[in-house]
């Protein structure tokens, strides 16, 4: 007999991803009682009309089991934003999935869409999500690094990304505006990752969650892959209500692609969780159906608060990135006298009663992010300006 029980129950294919960083620096952050940039959550509600529409569904008996695609008015407003804002054009019956947050959506795409030993070209640093999908699908990443330019701006070598394309490709996955770095991919560089799509015939998996979060000072508008020649038929476009909503615990994402990818998603989806959210979802399609003065409002408290605390960083001597979008902003230790972003992080609670979180945890190269790291703004305007004036006693 030779049969043994391993110390560690787990799977082989999930050993490699322990207790994430989010968990450490905020356990850091409420043991010091500092001031949190280092998860991605705002700390105010969202659009009211949104959350009355919540509270009305739950009284309303809206409490059950919903279709497994998503209760169709949430479908059509999907769609309806989608063409409002990207000029896309679904059939809100066969090429949308509502999903569990953007979260589902990406796990269920990986696993619908690649078998073992497939390969998914991304960039990395990358939302952390992502290297533990591709792994539970058995599949490959491809990872092509984003690296600071002359300009500041993150970029990436147009060699890099023709190398990591192979006989082995299934699909793409590109965030775009981009989690950790802000940065939103442009036309230029869309259009080389769709001529590669096209080349290899592969699908790509688009995670938008930060669609209405690029700047007004940003070089690039927002562009979706999907609009892109050729790409409407091989893109799922993944977003989310947690962050143009602010209500991260809601979980309501979703899916829209042609009708044979949406359907690999729900095929999947049908035994992860089936459905969720019932009675979040005819709020979520009330939040889609807001006019524009929402998303502008939106877009320009997020930018006030992100040129605050770049303000506090840069006065306290760290190198500031530019950040066009998203909830992030990413900045150079180095003039800090710092070398490694991992334990200049764990070291700043003690120093200044700030905590943030260090990038190179969501590189497979992590040398290319040693002294890079992340704070969020997505935090009221006093908690930005204690977090800067804490920041400001380091220089
Ligand atoms: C927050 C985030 C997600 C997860 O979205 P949920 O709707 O909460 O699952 C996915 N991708 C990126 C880049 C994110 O920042």
């Amino acid at each position: 007999m030779t049969t043994s029980t391993p110390a560690d129950p787990l799977v082989g294919r999930m050993r490699p991803f322990g207790t994430t960083i989010f968990t450490e620096m905020s356990a850091l952050a409420a043991r010091t009682g500092s001031v949190n940039l280092g998860q991605g959550f705002p700390d105010t509600d969202g659009p009211p009309e949104m959350l009355a529409a919540a509270a009305e569904a739950l009284r309303s008996g809206a409490n059950q089991y919903p279709p497994l695609a998503g209760i169709p008015a949430l479908r059509a407003a999907i769609v309806a934003h989608e063409q409002r804002f990207w000029g896309l054009s679904r059939d809100p019956d066969t090429e949308v999935a509502v999903t569990a947050g953007a979260t589902e959506a990406i796990a269920a795409s990986i696993l619908g869409l690649c078998e073992p030993g497939d390969e998914v070209v991304c960039f990395e640093p990358y939302y952390d999500s992502y290297a533990a999908s591709i792994a539970l699908a058995g599949a490959v990443r491809r990872p092509v690094t984003l690296r600071p330019g002359p300009d500041g701006g993150y970029g990436f070598d147009e060699g890099e990304l023709r190398a990591a394309f192979g006989p082995r490709t299934r699909l793409v996955l590109l965030n775009t505006p981009h989690n950790p770095t802000g940065k939103v991919f442009t036309a230029e560089e869309l259009a080389l990752i769709a001529r590669l799509c096209r080349e290899h015939d592969v699908y790509a998996v688009t995670d938008e969650v930060y669609e209405h979060l690029v700047f007004t000072d940003s070089s690039t508008p927002h562009i979706p892959l999907a609009g892109l020649p050729g790409m409407l038929e091989r893109t799922l476009r993944i977003s989310s209500a947690g962050k143009t909503f602010s209500c991260t615990g809601w979980k309501v994402g979703w899916a829209t692609g042609p009708a044979p990818l949406v359907s690999a998603v729900l095929r999947v989806k049908q035994f992860l969780t089936f459905v969720n959210a019932g009675p979040l979802q005819p709020a979520v399609a009330v939040a889609l159906e807001l006019p524009d003065s929402y998303f502008d409002g939106f877009r320009a408290g997020l930018q006030a608060r992100r040129d605050r605390l770049v303000a506090g960083l840069s006065d306290a001597g760290f190198k500031v990135l530019p950040s066009a979008g998203t909830y992030f902003v990413t900045a150079d230790i180095t003039p800090l006298g710092g070398t490694d972003g991992v334990d200049f992080c764990r070291e700043l609670p003690a120093r200044c009663g700030v905590v943030a979180v260090p990038t190179q945890v969501f590189y497979d190269h992590q040398e290319q992010g040693h002294h890079l790291i992340r704070f969020a703004f997505c935090k009221r305007e006093e908690v930005i300006d204690e977090a800067a004036r804490r920041l400001r006693t380091l220089a």
